[in-house]
């Protein structure tokens, strides 16, 4: 088994996890029921909402720097740590609680959660956790199943209401991020590093650059000869220059092309022609702009 991903309470390391989820947690499906409620009611409210991990993912940043009406970038720079590990082989984004004691995360207010609406994936998956499992034949597509994670502070548990896991997880919006966790998976579970790849920094910079900063991103794929090279429709051109979400479907698209040599992004013929002819190597792949690693060739 591997992949587990805990919630925002007292979500620790994923490899610490594993063992005991293995060992003590009982494995639950979309119709096994739990009791738990969580309102403004319970004693501990919003107590989880500090001293703790909350690993983002690419379509968690897009909803809240849309939500803060920030760029990526600022987003980022505001919000975020990017916690380095020698063994890590893609980057982590993790929410920046604030400097104060209790290390609150900054969007707890008064009420409650401020970005509620846009809470990222932790939070809402909370008090369950999902786990895949990676040794079947077709990998993390295989066999997942949840888990309950009964933190102690937690009085939610105390609560009568009850509901099967599947209605847990269409209350708390969660089909909307099960497709872009999907889609990140098949970046971060990739064949590749299972058989020991490992990615340079450029390299890593641009798995970075696609799924987090995407306005930067955006000026990569606009302002430079990308579009000239290579074949993508125009009508989802015209969508990626307003819409993130297309964006962010490009860049997993882009990122499998570049990083691990897939056929999801093609050159546009005359290129392929070219490229067979003449034209120089070096002039196809033209540079990306500045702070930018570019693609890799075909
Ligand atoms: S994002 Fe909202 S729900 Fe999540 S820890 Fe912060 S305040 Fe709590
Ligand atoms: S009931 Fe649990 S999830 Fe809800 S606020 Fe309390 S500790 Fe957090």
């Amino acid at each position: 088994m591997s992949d587990p991903q805990g919630p925002a309470a007292g979500c620790g390391t994923a490899e610490l996890l594993e063992e005991k989820i293995l060992a003590d947690y009982p494995r639950m499906g979309p119709d096994d029921r739990f009791s738990f409620d969580c309102h403004p009611g319970v004693s501990c409210f919003s107590c989880c909402c500090s001293d703790v991990n909350i690993f983002l993912s690419p379509y968690d940043v897009l909803r809240l720097k849309r939500r803060l009406g920030l760029t990526s970038g600022e987003f980022l720079d505001r919000h975020t740590l990017l916690p380095v590990q020698k063994e890590m082989k893609t980057p982590a984004v993790l929410l920046r609680m604030k400097d104060d004691e209790a290390r609150t995360c900054p969007f707890l207010g008064a009420e409650g959660c401020t970005v509620y609406g846009d809470r990222p994936w932790p939070c809402r998956m909370y008090p369950l956790g999902l786990a895949s499992q990676k040794d079947t034949t077709d990998g993390w597509r295989g066999e997942h199943f949840y888990f309950l994670l009964e933190e102690e502070v937690c009085k939610g548990f105390e609560e009568d209401r009850e509901r099967t896991v599947r209605e847990w997880l269409d209350e708390q919006g969660m089909d909307a991020y099960d497709d872009w966790g999907e889609g990140y998976k098949e970046l971060t579970l990739h064949g590749f590093f299972e058989t020991g790849g490992t990615l340079s920094e450029k390299k890593l910079e641009m798995f970075f650059t696609a799924c987090y900063d995407l306005d930067k991103f955006r000026a990569f794929v606009f302002d430079s000869t990308l579009l000239q090279r290579f074949d993508v429709d125009e009508d989802f051109v015209e969508d990626m220059r307003r819409n993130d979400e297309a964006l962010l479907r490009f860049a997993f698209l882009w990122l499998r092309f570049s990083l691990f040599g897939e056929d999801t992004v093609r050159l546009k013929p005359e290129i392929l022609e070219a490229f067979k002819g003449t034209v120089e190597k070096r002039k196809i792949f033209a540079q990306a702009p500045a702070g930018v690693a570019g693609g890799t060739a075909p």
